[in-house]
């Protein structure tokens, strides 16, 4: 569709735009200056890189969601017009706010899901790269979506939603959702217990923030995207089927009842999903390099080793179960992975927290967003005592 240069600017509002999607956001607003206007931001703690945001950009609102930072000086540098709060509720008022259309998050953990939850429940567009809030909080937050709503940031999901554009779920046979492998594809559960963090850290394909290159190291990451599409699409978990596609260059292909397969390939650069889910309906011009397929060569495909990385059947099993399962999974997952990135455990232990928290969790529907805080606070304890029993600091 052609670019329309009367329609008002889209009014963006970037949660976490310190991070490696918050970036790659701020990026591609930076060359579509006629048709994004970015309003707000929040930052967590690097307080210094959210002032140099906020004054290219000119914002109106910054939050700084992590209290220890709310008063670094720095903050003294914000530009006049730029109205200052602290805290998860400044996140929510920043989301509701009349002036924001659109609101990106990039916040990483579960820490984002109330965000998402506010700007569903604004009417706001939701651009998600947030993860963690469908697995956590799918039940409460699909409900809430209106057609065109909910746009998904993450690389695969937004291929789906793209394959999947003007089609019905009720035709999709199966979804291959793709997985790079990781940088211990081909390893063997033996050889992970001596990997490094220095190791795990080194994707092979993506440049990531530190908890997701860990979980798609672990493959856990995957399993939270089988969960995140079974809520985006509706399709059952059963029918959405991990595929190591070594290149990542598919970025995942919807199978039909008819037996027609579509695929969504591209360069391995977020902007180009990130972008996508600000200019839905329409497609502007990229600032991601091209792949050129007569230079590509090969594309090679695998099934996971189940066996060396059991976080896919952990997730597996909170994806069946269902109910407030996905949510302790996630929360001992993120306590872990904190864990072996400082050193204080194995890589093979996270697998071994994650499933003594959710051995431990006795199952409940999902109700609202307190209860599932509650049990994040729950998990997140719990993993904490798993790590002690395994002897980890
Ligand atoms: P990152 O660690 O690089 O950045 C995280 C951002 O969240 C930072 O801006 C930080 O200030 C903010 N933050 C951290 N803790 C917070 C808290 N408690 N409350 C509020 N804000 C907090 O992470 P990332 O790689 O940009 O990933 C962000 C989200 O996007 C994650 O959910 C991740 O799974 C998802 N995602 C990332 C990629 C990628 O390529 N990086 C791809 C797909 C999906
Ligand atoms: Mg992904």
């Amino acid at each position: 569709m052609p670019q329309d240069h009367s329609a008002p600017r889209l009014r963006v509002a970037i949660l976490g735009c310190t991070g490696s999607i918050g970036a790659q956001a701020l990026d591609v607003c930076r060359r579509h200056p006629d048709e994004l206007e970015v309003v707000a931001l929040s930052a967590h703690s690097r307080t210094a890189e959210l002032v140099a945001n906020a004054r290219e950009f000119g914002i109106r609102r910054a939050v700084v969601t992590d209290p220890a930072h709310a008063s670094d000086p720095v903050l003294n540098e914000l530009p006049v017009i730029c109205a200052l709060s602290t805290g998860k509720e400044g996140v929510l008022d920043l989301v509701r706010h009349d002036d924001v259309d659109c609101v990106l998050n990039a916040i990483v953990g579960s820490a984002g899901l109330e965000a998402s939850h506010a700007a569903l429940c604004a009417g706001k567009r939701l651009a998600l790269a947030n993860k963690e809030s469908l697995v956590v909080g799918g039940d409460l937050l699909m409900p809430l979506a209106a057609p065109g709503q909910l746009l998904p940031v993450d690389s695969e999901h937004n291929a789906i939603f793209q394959c999947l554009m003007g089609d019905n779920t009720r035709d999709v046979h199966c979804i291959w959702l793709t997985c790079s492998g990781g940088p211990f594809f081909g390893r063997t559960e033996t050889d992970l217990a001596s990997v490094t963090v220095h190791d795990a850290l080194a994707h092979p394909t993506w440049n990531m923030g530190a908890k997701i290159t860990i979980d798609s190291a672990t493959l856990m990451n995957k399993g939270l995207e089988r969960i995140e599409a079974m809520h985006l699409f509706g399709v059952p978990l059963d029918d959405i089927r991990v595929l190591i596609q070594r290149q990542s260059k598919i970025h995942s292909m919807v199978e039909f009842v008819d037996g027609s397969v579509i695929a969504h390939l591209g360069a391995s650069d977020m902007r180009i999903p990130i972008q996508f889910a600000l200019s839905y309906p329409e497609r502007w011009s990229t600032p991601a390099p091209r792949v050129d397929f007569r230079q590509l060569g090969s594309l090679e495909f695998a099934a996971p080793d189940p066996d060396a990385f059991s976080c896919l059947a952990l997730a597996e099993r909170a994806g069946r179960e269902g109910r407030t399962l996905p949510c302790v999974l996630n929360a001992a997952n993120e306590v872990a992975v904190d864990a072996f990135l400082h050193e204080r455990c194995s890589f093979v232990d996270i697998a071994r927290v994650v499933e003594a928290t959710m051995d431990a969790h006795r199952i409940e529907d999902v109700e609202s967003i307190q209860q599932l805080r509650a049990i994040d606070i729950w998990a997140r304890e719990r993993a904490r005592y798993a790590l002690s029993s395994l002897g980890c600091a």
